[in-house]
């Protein structure tokens, strides 16, 4: 019998879900549990932390636990962190480094599990503090990869390039990986370029480990990612690389939808395919210079815009209205062109609405993955992280354009070329985006090939099938 008191089959698998920091983290987590519990017969547990960084992680985390209440919520009670042990002064980098160090206090909660777990599926940060106790527990353990596939390979051969020293500036300029297309070096992640970053050092120490992992599950379908997932598939990559599971698209499920609402009213007066939507996630905030030719170059493209504008990295500390960030000067010029907001908008409903032709994005995999799903055009303007990666994605697959030249985010440093967009620049491309119809069928043929990969027998349900098959090998 089961907490709940029901008849458990032998044929139930139960699967534990470890996200770590951020939303870009978390979603594709709570994403893929709800997946999960379309299916009789599996059964899921949460593993939480608490207080989360944002706002918005702990909304979304209760939404989804009200919504299943047949999810088994576990918290893991995190052991402090002093900020000056660890390289960064990032709140979900500094979080991602707690998370993993109080990895080992997981045991006991895991191994209490009712009914006992089979699988345990866990960030990509925390492979290895946490395969010695998924292995110790015999649990099948697999890392959800909240990224591009594109992105996997690069974290796959991660140890061979550190080991050539590509990180030096003299390195070639070209990333050269097996059956993929190669990575020009602007395109790594800045911190990676630093051998003594949190993010090096933690790549350095789980790259080689993912052979050890029983399978990668990744929010990706072919027909945007044929070759990177080809690669992978394939072992071209490297030699001994787990299955690799293509359980994408994910869609967005109803305990998303925020209390407050997203203002859809002024979208629904738009006429078809109109509106230019912009926004930089959850987690970037622009410099204000930035911000204002943002702007000035909404203003300029002569589109209609829907604008998220964010101007601090942890949604818990923005305090400044519209007029504080974006000046009551702009503010006025921006009058009956588009909407502008300074809010948690649900970016699926805005994506999905017809009046939304194009996606001005930082390229997070997760907004990638929404605007393929929904056949949306990118203009890609990576900020940070691994979104240049994910732009390329976004460029080969034909889903949008990308100008290389913009580099990385004002200020965010990691290279010599983060220097302001100017307006007039911004609103040529937004135009282009808008006005471009190759780019407008194309896109849309994207969102044909991800609808088909959410059908019944489509892609994403075999790769699922596939999944669940191997739990039910166990015991
Ligand atoms: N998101 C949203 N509303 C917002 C900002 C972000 O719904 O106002 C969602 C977005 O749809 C995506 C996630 O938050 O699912 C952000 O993840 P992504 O990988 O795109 O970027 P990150 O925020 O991690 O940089
Ligand atoms: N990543 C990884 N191992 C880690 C942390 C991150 O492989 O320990 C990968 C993952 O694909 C992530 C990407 O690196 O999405 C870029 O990291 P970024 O700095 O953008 O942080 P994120 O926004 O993903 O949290």
């Amino acid at each position: 019998m089961s907490r709940s008191g029901d008849l458990i089959s032998p044929q139930t698998r139960h699967v534990a879900l470890f996200p770590s920091a951020g939303m870009g983290h978390l979603i594709p987590f709570l994403r893929f549990g709800a997946l999960l519990l379309r299916r009789t017969n599996c059964r899921v547990t949460l593993i939480t932390v608490n207080p989360t960084v944002s706002l918005a992680e702990s909304q979304h985390t209760s939404q989804f636990l009200s919504a299943y209440p047949q999810v088994t919520p576990l918290q893991l009670n995190l052991i402090p962190v002093d900020p000056a042990t660890v390289n960064s002064d990032d709140p979900f980098w500094l979080r991602f480094e707690a998370v993993r160090r109080s990895a080992h206090l997981l045991g006991p909660l895991l191994s209490s599990a009712s009914p006992p777990l089979s699988a345990l599926v866990h960030d990509v940060s925390l492979i290895s503090p946490v395969i010695p106790i998924a292995e110790s527990l015999s649990l099948h353990s697999y890392v959800l990869f909240p990224a591009s596939a594109r992105m996997l390979s690069f974290v796959s051969y991660f140890s061979t390039f550190a080991a050539a020293g590509f990180g030096s500036a003299n390195s070639d300029p070209l990333l050269r990986i097996p059956g993929i297309s190669p990575i020009p070096r602007s395109s790594i992640p800045p911190p990676l370029l630093d051998p003594n970053s949190l993010f090096s050092r933690i790549l350095m120490e789980d790259s080689p480990n993912l052979s050890r992992l029983n399978g990668i599950l990744i929010n990706s379908f072919e027909g945007l990612e044929t070759e990177a997932l080809e690669a992978i598939n394939g072992g071209k990559v490297t030699k001994g690389s787990p299955p690799l599971f293509a359980v994408g698209p994910f869609p967005p499920f109803e305990f998303e939808k925020a209390e407050w609402s997203t203002p859809l009213n002024w979208l629904d007066q738009q006429p078809e395919g109109s509106v230019v939507y912009v926004s930089f996630g959850s987690r970037t905030a622009l410099s204000r210079d930035q911000i204002t030719e943002v702007g000035e170059g909404l203003v300029k493209s002569g589109c209609r815009f829907f604008w998220v504008v964010k101007d601090k990295k942890v949604d818990k500390e923005e305090d400044g209205g519209l007029n504080d960030v974006v000046g009551g000067e702009l503010m006025e010029k921006m009058r009956g062109r588009g909407l502008v907001v300074k809010q948690w908008v649900d970016q699926s409903e805005v994506l999905s609405h017809r009046a939304v032709g194009g996606f001005v994005s930082h390229c997070g995999w997760n907004s990638v993955g929404e605007a393929a799903l929904y056949g949306v055009r990118i203009l890609a303007w990576p900020q940070n992280g691994d979104q240049k990666i994910n732009a390329e994605v976004v460029r080969a697959s034909g889903l949008g354009i990308w100008v290389e030249s913009w580099g990385w985010r004002s200020g965010g440093g990691g290279d010599d070329r983060t220097v302001v967009v100017k307006g007039d620049e911004i609103g040529e491309r937004v135009r282009e985006l808008m006005g471009g119809e190759s780019l407008r069928l194309q896109a849309a043929k994207i969102g044909d090939v991800a609808r088909k990969a959410s059908e019944v027998g489509g892609t994403r349900e075999n790769a699922l099938e596939r999944f669940i098959g191997e739990l039910l090998e166990t015991k």
